[in-house]
C-alpha cells in the first residue's frame, strides 16, 4: 500500500548552509562579480587541496573536459580512448574538437576503464586516453600512465566523481597530465554549475585560461590593473568563465569536503555490510585506493523491476550509465555497434545507484536497505 505523502530520498544532493550563503552574499555586495579575486582564490584552494600546481576554473565539468582537449591539441582526425560507461561529456569533449572517441570496455568488478582493452584500441591516430574515476574510485593510474608513456599519449583524468579520492596516497588531480572536476549540485562540492582543470603543467594551464576567455590573453581585471584597454585574441576560445559568486560558494564548500568524504565512506561501509550475504552485489574497491563515493553502485538481478519498486516507494535510485557508445548519436555519427564493449553492455543491465550524500540520515539509509532487500527478495 502506498502512503499518501512520500518524500523521495534522492540518490545525491547538495548541502548548503548559512556560511555558504554568507560567502555568496559578501561577493554580491563587492566590486567584482566575475573575473575578480575569488576566481584565483578558488583555483588555488582546489589545486592546493589536490597537491597540484595549477587550477583553472571554468563554467562546468563539461567545459573543463573541452578545455583539456583543447590544451593537448586534439583536432580533426585524432582518436581519444574513453570508457564505455561514463557520462556523455567524457566523449562529447573529443567531438567538440573534431576528434573521434574510441570506446574501451570496463572491468567487470569496478566498471573502471579496462587497460587491456585500451591497449587493443590504440592506433597510430590515438592522441590521448581519458580515464574516468567511476563512482569515485580512482582508475589504475600506474598501469594507465605506463601505457600512455609507452605509446606517447596524453593521459586525462575525468575525476568528476572523485574529488578527494586517493590512489596509493596521492589525490586525484595529480595522477594524470590534466584532471577535470565538476561542481554540479550532485557532486562532492557545488558552485551551482562549475568545473575545474587541475594540472602541474604551466603551459597547459595558460592555454586553458586563454581558452575559457574567448582566446584572449588577458582578463578584464588584469587590464584594469594595468590601465590599458588593449588585448589580443590569439585563438578561437569560448566564454567558459566561472564567476566570483560561484567561486565564493566553492571556497566555502571546499572547507567541508573532508567531513563530507568521511560521511560518504561511512554510508558506503554500512551498505557494504548490509549487502554482504545477499544477492545484491557491491562494486569492488582496491585496498590501495581511498574511494570518494560520489555514487554507491550495486548490481542486482532484474534491475528494471527493482528500479520501479524502489522509485514507487520513494527511493530515488538511478542508473549510471547506459553504455555511451549505444546512444543514438554515437551509433549514427560513428557507427558504434553493440558488441564493441561487451562487459560494459552486460553490466549496464544490472547496475543501480543507491542514495548517498552527506546529509543522508541513518534512518533514511535503513529505509533504503530494507526497501531494496525486500524488493530483491520479492522479485525472485
Ligand atoms: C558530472 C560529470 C561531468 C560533467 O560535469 P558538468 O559540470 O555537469 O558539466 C563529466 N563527466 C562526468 C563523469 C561527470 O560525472
Amino acid at each position: 500500500m502506498r502512503m499518501k505523502t512520500i518524500k523521495t530520498i534522492p540518490y545525491g544532493r547538495q548541502s548548503v548552509a548559512e556560511d555558504d550563503i554568507a560567502a555568496v552574499t559578501e561577493v554580491l555586495c563587492s566590486e567584482w562579480l566575475t573575473t575578480g579575486p575569488k576566481v584565483p582564490a578558488f583555483e588555488e584552494a582546489v589545486a592546493g587541496y589536490c597537491g597540484a600546481r595549477h587550477g583553472v576554473a571554468v563554467s562546468s565539468g563539461t567545459a573543463a573536459l573541452h578545455a583539456a582537449m583543447y590544451a593537448i591539441g586534439i583536432e580533426t582526425g585524432d582518436e581519444v580512448i574513453v570508457p564505455a560507461i561514463t557520462f556523455a561529456a567524457t566523449a562529447n569533449c573529443v567531438v567538440y574538437q573534431g576528434g573521434r572517441p574510441i570506446f574501451a570496455d570496463v572491468e567487470e568488478d569496478t566498471l573502471l576503464i579496462d587497460s587491456e582493452d585500451v591497449i587493443q584500441k590504440i592506433t597510430d591516430r590515438t592522441k590521448a586516453i581519458i580515464a574516468m574515476d567511476y563512482a569515485g574510485h580512482p582508475c589504475n593510474y600506474e598501469v594507465l600512465s605506463n601505457i600512455a608513456k609507452k605509446h606517447d599519449l596524453f593521459l586525462i583524468a575525468d575525476s568528476c566523481h572523485a574529488l578527494g579520492a586517493e590512489y596509493r596516497g596521492r589525490r586525484t588531480g595529480t595522477l594524470a597530465d590534466l584532471t577535470t572536476f565538476s561542481f554540479h549540485p550532485v557532486k562532492h562540492i557545488t558552485t551551482g554549475e562549475g568545473g575545474m582543470i587541475v594540472t602541474n603543467n604551466t603551459y597547459f594551464a595558460d592555454r586553458m585560461r586563454m581558452f575559457r576567455n574567448h582566446g584572449i590573453t588577458s582578463d578584464h581585471r588584469q587590464r584594469a590593473e594595468k590601465h590599458t584597454w588593449k588585448y589580443d585574441m590569439v585563438d578561437l576560445g569560448y566564454n567558459y568563465r566561472l564567476s566570483d559568486i560561484q567561486c565564493a560558494l566553492g571556497i566555502s564548500q571546499l572547507k567541508k569536503l573532508p567531513n563530507w568524504l568521511k560521511r560518504r565512506q561511512e554510508i558506503a561501509a554500512r551498505y557494504d555490510k548490509a549487502f554482504m550475504k545477499t544477492n545484491i552485489r557491491s562494486l569492488s574497491k582496491h585496498p590501495k585506493c581511498s574511494h570518494a563515493y560520489h555514487l554507491y553502485v550495486v548490481r542486482v538481478p532484474q534491475r528494471d523491476k527493482i528500479f520501479n519498486i524502489l522509485r514507487e516507494s520513494g527511493i530515488g535510485v538511478n542508473v549510471h550509465y547506459a553504455p555511451l557508445h549505444l546512444h543514438p548519436y554515437y551509433r549514427s555519427k560513428f557507427n558504434c555497434q553493440p558488441g564493441i564493449c561487451p562487459k560494459a553492455e552486460r553490466a549496464a543491465e544490472s547496475i543501480l545507484s543507491l542514495p548517498i550524500f552527506p546529509a543522508l540520515s541513518d534512518l533514511e539509509q535503513t529505509q533504503v536497505i530494507t526497501a531494496i532487500n525486500t524488493a530483491v527478495t520479492d522479485s525472485q
